[in-house]
């Protein structure tokens, strides 16, 4: 295959060190594959419930982000079945701080479902791993594989990015989705599916960075065609990002000596069923008046006080700004209708979203990061 062909459409066929890259993936991840958590030792067999915990978690999120949470998970609830019995509540908040929070109502869904349906046992195929809720197209293909040693390739972020340098991908993301599949697919090897897929995962993190890919370290050096271009870092192709609309709100904090005001987001829809203070509508273009005229009314408040700057937040399809007030409510005042005074010290039991943490931060005047 010439350094300069571009693939459009099909893959080409396989160069002629094609059947070995399959044992080179394998024999690179025999010798430096990571220690994860959730991951089994060589030779051992994946803990479907493992594999499926952690592919949720990682979704959108570092691993380093991701090792604590697992680590708690499975201490409170070491199989599947003891999370299909938890509540949704104890979930959601041991879930606070991880984003993307209907990543953890469809996780609980999920282990209500295999424990209710499929009697604590995770289905083996990815036609049913797909059935169950919250588990995609690639959550289903990186379960069969490294649970189930399916023969399928997972595709992530991570070996997009591998396939599309070593072959050179041009065609831009997503719409070069289907190409990176069928390109994926060949560095399978004919068993030990699973160890592929995550000998890709860890080629990806390690090795074919985003930036400054260690080439000379990388089992597929000798025939990457982007590497013998020195184009590596301009793979894979993407079409420009369009972002979000700003949207602008405010947020009400009010104490009540050690206690703060807090009520709970309708279950369905953004942060759904998450704890918050209360605060206006999120909507682009809203000015200050207009969302100030959203707080809460109790007897007995002190006059609302205006934070300095904003808070800001970024979520997948828009970035927020919101503006915090604070005010202060006499002992014994009644929390409004769907309310509640919660103690700041227990703050951290609540499941609060990463806005409302850096909400309540600015408003207590804490450190960035702590909210109680
Ligand atoms: S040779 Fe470099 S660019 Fe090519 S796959 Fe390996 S690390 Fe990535």
């Amino acid at each position: 295959m010439s350094p300069k062909s571009a693939l459009k459409a099909k893959p080409e066929p396989a160069p002629s060190k094609a059947t070995s890259r399959p044992a080179l993936l394998l024999a690179w991840y025999d010798r430096h594959r990571r220690r994860l958590p959730w991951r089994a030792g060589p030779g051992q067999a994946s803990d479907p419930y493992r594999v499926w915990l952690s592919e949720i978690m990682l979704q959108q999120t570092t691993v380093k982000a991701v090792g604590p949470y697992f680590e708690k998970f499975v201490a409170r609830w070491p199989d599947v079945t003891a999370l299909g019995r938890a509540s949704q509540d104890d979930v959601l908040r041991m879930w606070a701080g991880l984003g993307y929070y209907s990543r953890a109502r469809n996780l609980y869904a999920c282990a209500v479902a295999v424990t209710g349906e499929h009697g604590g046992v995770f289905p083996d195929t990815e036609e049913d791993l797909r059935a169950l809720p919250g588990i995609g197209p690639y959550t289903a293909a990186a379960i069969a594989a490294i649970a189930f040693d399916r023969r399928t390739m997972p595709v992530d972020g991570n070996i997009e990015r591998v396939v599309s340098r070593l072959f050179a991908v041009e065609e831009e993301l997503p719409q070069a989705k289907p190409l990176i599949q069928q390109l994926a697919a060949t560095l399978l090897a004919d068993s030990r599916a699973g160890d592929s897929a995550q000998a890709l995962m860890d080629l990806g993190a390690s090795i074919c960075t985003p930036k400054k890919p260690a080439c000379s370290l990388c089992p597929f050096n000798e025939d990457c065609i982007a590497h013998a271009q020195g184009t590596q870092e301009t793979f894979p192709r993407k079409a420009p990002k369009k972002s979000g609309t700003l949207r602008r709100g405010a947020a009400f904090v009010v104490t009540r000596g050690d206690e703060l005001l807090v009520r709970t987001r309708p279950e369905k829809g953004l942060l759904g069923g998450m704890t918050e203070v209360p605060g206006s509508d999120w909507v682009a273009g809203q000015d200050d008046a207009t969302a100030k005229r959203r707080a809460p009314e109790l007897k007995g408040l002190s006059r609302w006080q205006r934070k300095v700057g904003v808070v800001t937040h970024v979520f997948t399809h828009f970035p927020l700004e919101l503006v915090v007030y604070t005010a202060k409510a006499e002992a014994r005042t009644r929390a409004p209708e769907g309310m509640r005074w919660v103690p700041t010290a227990t703050l951290a039991g609540e499941a609060l979203p990463n806005v409302m943490r850096k909400v309540i931060a600015r408003a207590l005047n804490l450190p960035p990061g702590r909210s109680s």
